[in-house]
């Protein structure tokens, strides 16, 4: 029997633009503010951000604008939501009812619902979401957009929950899609999804424990055994000093007080602990069981998550070249501390969604939170691009990076892309360059 609970007053970010009816506008130069990411490094150059109501009205914004692209909680540090001299569509007025079906063990949410909003109403229904992202932030639709995962030797990326959506297509039509692997990590370039359908599994409690201190020899002896050792495990560490800084156990067991070599932490740790950042916007630690929503993410909903100030790059490798892969960034973390806040290493499990990163094998994923220096960031990218080559290496959809790569069914994207959008009125710059290859 579905269940409905209503998110109404909690949106995605602060909406600092007045409605005018269902619709607000901006133009640059007229006196009003730009809009930018949440990061603040990429100002969108849209004519327009449009705020429907309905999806009738979503339908009517498509099929009239020429350039448009779905805009979520901004948390993507490039220019793939924008559209440039065209529309954005802010989903965050729509209905915000979302369905749980206990039955099928699906929960059906409103695009623009965040991690963070849905979390309650599954947990108390007895339910829980496989995996959830360091931060319940952002939006359903703008992270499953772009493969966003979390961490776990057998976890996929958040995208692979997705069982159906419905999406308004170019022409303004209303088309639903079910177990469609091309569709789900579409980067806003296939239309605008109005609500998702995720599987769900039984709810579960999870306790986080923090060892400081990591030999890098244990990390590439037991590289394995330790991302094996919890529900989701993650390592965090400037590629330049002699130990890795923390391990991150999210598990049901005690790991034990030595940890490959790691001492259990004395107190709280933030990602960022070694460049002096407190842990006051994270999760409970220190072992305290709890409900998988609360100890999953690293950051807590009602706080800024992570740093604040920073930019982000993220590269994902086959796992069997794990090893080579730190070897790689650590003969050249010499150049990448001075910039980096932190820099964390996952995995995540094969799905087989056409655009998804994890596309056809697990992989490691090595995230760099930067200082937000976007120059030195910028410079940093092609080397370690270069660095990483010899292992078929994939960047973050929603991240800083140089060079995209290539998967096995982005012809298969491409042709769908142009079928369901033969003018391109999604195929913003961010899509040309890195799916169709334009310059
Ligand atoms: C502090 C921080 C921590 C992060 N941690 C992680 C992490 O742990 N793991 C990880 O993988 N990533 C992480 N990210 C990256 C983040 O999860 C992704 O950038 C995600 O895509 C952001 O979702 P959003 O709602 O902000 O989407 P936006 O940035 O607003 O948009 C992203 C894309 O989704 C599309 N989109 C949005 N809504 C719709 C819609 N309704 N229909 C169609 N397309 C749509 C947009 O057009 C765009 O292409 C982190 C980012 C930040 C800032």
């Amino acid at each position: 029997m579905p269940v409905s609970a209503n998110l109404l007053g909690v949106k995605p970010y602060p909406v600092n633009l007045a409605w005018v009816g269902w619709a607000s506008g901006r133009r640059k130069g007229r006196g009003l503010v730009s809009e930018t990411n949440w990061a603040g490094n990429q100002t969108f150059t849209a004519e327009r951000i449009l705020r429907p109501r309905t999806v009738e009205q979503v339908q009517e914004v498509v099929a009239a604008a020429t350039a448009i692209k779905a805009l979520g909680s901004r948390h993507c540090f490039n220019d793939i939501a924008d559209s440039p001299g065209g529309v954005q569509i802010d989903l965050a007025g729509l209905d915000p009812v979302a369905e749980l079906d206990s039955e099928a063990a699906t929960i059906t949410v409103p695009a623009a619902a965040r991690y963070g909003d849905i979390a309650g109403q599954v947990h108390a229904a007895g339910f829980a979401l496989a995996n959830l992202a360091s931060l319940p932030h952002c939006t359903v639709a703008g992270t499953v957009a772009t493969a966003t995962h979390g961490s776990g030797r057998r976890n996929q990326s958040l995208a692979s929950a997705v069982s159906g959506l419905d999406l308004v297509t170019a022409d303004g039509e209303l088309k639903t899609f079910s177990h469609h692997d091309g569709v789900v990590v579409g980067l806003g370039a296939l239309g605008v999804v109005t609500r998702l359908t995720l599987d769900l599994v039984p709810a579960f409690e999870l306790r986080q424990d923090v060892f400081d201190g990591l030999p890098w020899e244990a990390a590439y002896e037991h590289f394995e055994e330790i991302q094996a050792a919890g529900y989701s495990v993650s390592m965090f560490t400037n590629w330049a000093r002699d130990t890795i800084d923390q391990v991150w156990v999210k598990g049901q067991g005690q790991p034990g007080a030595d940890f490959f070599g790691a001492k259990a932490a004395d107190g709280p740790r933030h990602p960022a602990h070694a460049a002096g950042i407190r842990a006051d916007n994270c999760t409970p630690q220190l072992g305290v069981p709890g409900p998988w929503h609360e100890r999953i993410p690293h950051f807590q909903l009602d706080f800024t998550p992570s740093v604040g100030e920073e930019l982000q790059t993220e590269y994902f490798v086959p796992i069997g070249h794990a090893v080579a892969a730190m070897e790689a960034l650590r003969g050249i973390g010499h150049r990448l501390a001075p910039v980096l806040l932190t820099s964390e290493i996952r995995t995540v499990a094969a799905d087989d969604l056409w655009l998804s990163p994890f596309h056809g094998g697990d992989r490691m994923a090595l995230h760099f939170t930067w200082r937000p220096e976007q120059d030195a960031v910028r410079a940093l990218l092609p080397v370690m691009e270069e660095a990483l080559a010899p292992f078929e290496v994939r960047p973050h959809w929603g991240k800083l990076f140089h060079q995209a790569a290539d998967y096995p069914r982005l012809a298969d994207f491409r042709a769908l892309a142009v079928d369901l959008d033969p003018d391109g009125k999604f195929r913003s710059p961010f899509v040309r360059r890195h799916v169709f290859g334009e310059r």
